[in-house]
């Protein structure tokens, strides 16, 4: 089965639910425009309640048929998926860049990333092994299976248009879930592109809905997947404040959660890093797409004897950086998605230059391109007091702390209440065991800025959530296991 789709083709403007394109009940609309240059791209369904409810009434019917399918049909469904993604995946790449603003070559790469996923858990789906428990008692035979949770709601960010809610539909559906998904109201186009995919490519009508709603009517639109004891489990991927409250608001009829939250990663740079490799590895890890990832290196401890150096070699090449429409094949940072995003950024620069913060490129907005756009920046002489060094600016911002000694380094690094990624850079075999096992995050690079893998669990620990996406580990979030104790067998 071949179906290339041009952008436009792929744009849909209604909610997916039970297999069928439908508006929002009461016929409401919001805007979607393109974060270059603030035109409008076109108009998607605004969900309210009554729209959650049907998106979980079609999942719930669902549900029976597709947790009893084989996997391996389940496989075949995901592996047909996979190949129309990677098959549209010069028009999905255009879809991301419109209503996200990371150059093309990001937004291709974002396609082939989220894929991987898709084909990691196809596979995964065959390998959902129990177990048989060695015998306790003549007569007796138990085992352990497991089991689909049930039904699933993903609530995704706007980062990563496909990527988000590829790792969450890919599992869910391998597990035998069955799922209804709200994504971002900046970029709802690629996640109902996907679904628009996932229909051809054979996944049965009420296994995957999509609803879109604004800011507005999320609250009020996810309330209803809260509340409703029928959806089993939740899986979030955005700010830490919104999954706090999705696990208190969800608490009430107790689902399985997965929440990815905000980080504040620190990149640690040792006087026995290799430098050059230090720096391109912070170039690799902070910039992907344009500093807004909650991977990317929030704050960056450079050791004393290599300060001045670093400094110098990181500005250089930072100052190289190409920001651009990304429609401009040289573009290597887009604008970012919204004014708010903008002026977060401005914020944590201008605060830090009050404390004291020296500008060695960038700091400035840069208005001749469009409303959206901030120079990439290198400051130096960061403070704890500044508010960069407690939040997470998620632009492309990087403020150099100095310390002294490893301890320190360590001690700084752990100093939030997040826990997602972190980095550092050592050629010191010891150093590297010593601190690798005293980060305080879900997942560290050690000399290596890039590291994402659908064979990787990617999570938190802290306030940066629970669970893992993707990997063999990657299943467990949408399974629950069953004891089943046969007697009467002797
Ligand atoms: P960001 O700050 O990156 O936009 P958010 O955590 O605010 O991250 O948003 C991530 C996702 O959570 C989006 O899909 C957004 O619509 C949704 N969201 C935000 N606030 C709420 C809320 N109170 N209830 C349900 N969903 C929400």
């Amino acid at each position: 089965m071949t179906i290339s789709l041009s952008k436009g083709e792929l744009i849909r403007e209604n909610n997916f639910i039970g297999g069928l394109w439908v508006p929002a009940t009461d016929g409401a609309q919001f805007t979607v425009t393109n974060p270059a240059t603030g035109e409008v791209v076109t108009n998607v369904a605004n969900s309210g309640p009554a729209d959650a409810r049907a998106a979980t009434n079609a999942a719930a019917q669902a549900f029976p048929m597709w947790r009893d399918t084989l996997p391996k049909e389940r496989a075949a469904v995901l592996r047909r998926w996979h190949a129309l993604i990677l098959e549209n995946a010069n028009s999905l790449g255009e879809l991301i860049s419109l209503e996200q603003g990371k150059p093309l070559a990001e937004g291709r790469g974002e396609v082939a990333y989220g894929a991987s996923y898709v084909a990691w858990f196809a596979d995964e789906a065959t390998r959902i092994y129990g177990d048989i428990i060695p015998q306790q008692q003549r007569g007796k035979r138990m085992t352990a299976v497991k089991e689909p949770v049930g039904i699933v709601a993903a609530i995704t960010p706007w980062n990563f248009p496909l990527a988000m809610i590829a790792r969450k539909i890919a599992p869910a559906l391998a597990a035998g879930c069955t799922v209804v998904a709200k994504p971002a109201e900046d970029t709802p186009l690629t996640a109902l592109a996907l679904a628009l995919l996932a229909h051809e490519a054979g996944v049965p009508a009420g296994v995957l809905n999509v609803i879109s709603a604004s800011r507005d009517h999320a609250v009020a639109t996810v309330a209803d997947w809260l509340e409703d004891s029928r959806v089993r489990k939740i899986t979030f991927t955005g700010s830490t404040p919104v999954g706090k409250y999705l696990a208190r608001e969800s608490a009430s009829t107790l689902k399985k959660l997965s929440l990815e939250l905000g980080g504040n990663a620190p990149f640690i740079v040792f006087d026995d890093a290799d430098l050059d490799a230090a720096v391109t590895g912070l170039l690799a890890a902070k910039f992907r797409n344009g500093g807004q990832t909650c991977v990317c290196p929030n704050r960056v401890y450079v050791q004393d004897g290599v300060y001045e150096r670093f400094a110098a070699l990181l500005s250089e090449r930072v100052a190289e950086l190409k920001v651009a429409p990304a429609t401009d094949p040289a573009a290597q940072i887009g604008p970012m998605i919204n004014v708010r995003a903008l002026e977060k950024i401005a914020r944590h620069v201008d605060d830090a230059v009050r404390h004291g913060a020296r500008v060695l490129t960038g700091g400035n907005r840069l208005p001749e391109l469009g409303p959206h756009y901030f120079a990439p920046t290198v400051l130096a002489d960061a403070t704890p007091d500044m508010a960069l060094c407690c939040e997470e600016t998620f632009g492309p911002v990087v403020p150099l702390f100095r310390f002294s000694d490893e301890a320190e380094a360590v001690q700084a690094a752990n100093d939030t209440p997040f826990g997602l990624a972190s980095y550092f850079y050592s050629q010191d075999v010891r150093r590297i065991n010593r601190v690798g096992r005293q980060l305080e995050a879900g997942i560290v690079g050690i000399n290596e800025g890039a590291l994402a893998s659908e064979a990787a669990p990617f999570g938190g620990v802290k306030e940066s959530g629970y669970g893992r996406e993707g990997s063999k580990y990657g299943l467990d979030d949408y399974l629950s296991i069953k004891y089943l104790c046969q007697g009467g067998l002797d």
